[in-house]
């Protein structure tokens, strides 16, 4: 298991963590688990284009806005960013397959922080293929 720290530095932002997540294989074919460990962040796989992950935060704020009367607004004033994370999913599971993770071309491992800034925490399992 390898835990990826990382320290954002605004409210919203996109950490492509693609090469810190390769570090985690350690055999030749199997699956990688990354999971975030928090409430307020998600894990997604897509294109680590600078406009289009402008596009993912922007958007995904105008689908759930700030201070928008949420209930939960009353503990911490930060309902936007739970259900933004809800939203998109706090894990990915990925195959490896020849000792790399099976990407595509433009595909990136990407943690989405929507409470920033934080030190977040990602966790990295490697489970490895019985060959038989
Ligand atoms: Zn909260």
């Amino acid at each position: 298991m390898k835990v990826i720290t990382i320290e954002t530095r605004s409210r919203e932002e996109v950490v492509d963590i693609t090469e810190e997540v390769k570090r985690a294989v350690t055999g030749k074919n199997g699956i990688l688990v990354v999971h975030s460990y928090h409430t307020t962040t998600g894990v997604v796989i897509n294109e680590a284009e600078a406009g289009l992950l402008r596009d993912i935060i922007d958007r995904l704020s105008d689908l759930v806005p700030r201070n928008a009367g949420y209930i939960h607004d009353r503990i911490d004033s930060n309902a936007d960013a739970h259900i933004k994370a809800s939203l998109v999913g706090n894990s990915v599971v990925i195959p490896v397959e020849n000792g790399k993770p099976a990407l595509g071309t433009w595909q990136r491992i990407l943690f989405l922080e929507f409470d920033g800034p934080r030190r977040r925490r990602v966790n990295v399992m490697f489970y490895e293929a019985q060959e038989s």
